[in-house]
């Protein structure tokens, strides 16, 4: 088993890429945000616990990430790699993953740090829009579905998250800059850290990715 992180601030892009990874490779995507907004929308247990974090731009529990990612992991998937989207945040979440993949025989091959300044994050995350129905990610500018609120892909009903209000969006990123530099160390010093410039085009953020995966594998 193995693994990639996608790190970097709200709005860099690590969904979009990870997507784009998943699509053309055996990588499971792990998405901790999407899995709490599904925890809420079903209205589970873990769910009712994370809605009052996630509204205000805190970061939800140690414990409550660490018990659905295990959960997933637990799943397995088709080649046993996959992608963290958003996990780890911190230098706890990332100390608890060490345990638990060297508990699976597991290892981090790459953390890919998604660099953008933060005015291109804030036009990114006010600008975003999301399809209710399949999750596809639209951009109100850089990447508009064909007809306004519809999902081109399933013809839902396409949505701006809550947490992307501009009154929330400022504290996210603050929230991201604080937990995030230790975490960048951590990786840096064990080596494993790829910075990509990921302010233009998901293409060119994504074919950095792809370059550095290829050359591992051969
Ligand atoms: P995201 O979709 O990654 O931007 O996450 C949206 C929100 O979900 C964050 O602002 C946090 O409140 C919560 N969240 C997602 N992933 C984590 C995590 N690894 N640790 C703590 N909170 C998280």
């Amino acid at each position: 088993m193995h693994a990639m992180i996608l790190l970097g601030g709200p709005g860099s892009g690590k969904g979009t890429a990870a997507e784009m990874i998943r699509k053309s490779t055996d990588y499971v995507h792990i998405s901790t945000g999407d899995m709490l907004r599904a925890a809420i929308t079903d209205g589970s247990p873990i769910g009712r616990e994370a809605e009052k974090y996630i509204a205000d731009g805190e970061l939800v529990p140690d414990d409550v990430i660490v018990r659905i990612v295990d959960e997933r992991l637990d799943e397995g998937g088709k080649g046993d790699a996959y992608i963290f989207d958003g996990f780890p945040r911190t230098l706890s979440q990332a100390e608890l993953l060490d345990r638990s993949f060297e508990a699976r025989d597991g290892n981090i091959r790459h953390v890919f740090y998604l660099k953008a300044p933060n005015d291109v994050l804030i036009m990114r995350l006010t600008g975003r829009r999301i399809c209710r129905t399949c999750g596809a990610n639209y951009h109100i500018v850089n990447v508009p579905p064909k007809q306004k609120g519809v999902c081109d892909v399933c013809g839902g009903e396409l949505y701006r998250r809550a947490d992307d209000e501009e009154s929330t969006i400022g504290h996210r990123l603050d929230v991201y800059e604080d937990q995030t530099r230790d975490l960048i160390a951590y990786y840096e010093k064990r080596g494993v850290l790829v910075p990509v410039e990921a302010s233009t085009t998901p293409k060119a953020t994504m074919d950095v990715i792809m370059v550095t995966l290829e050359a591992c594998e051969s």
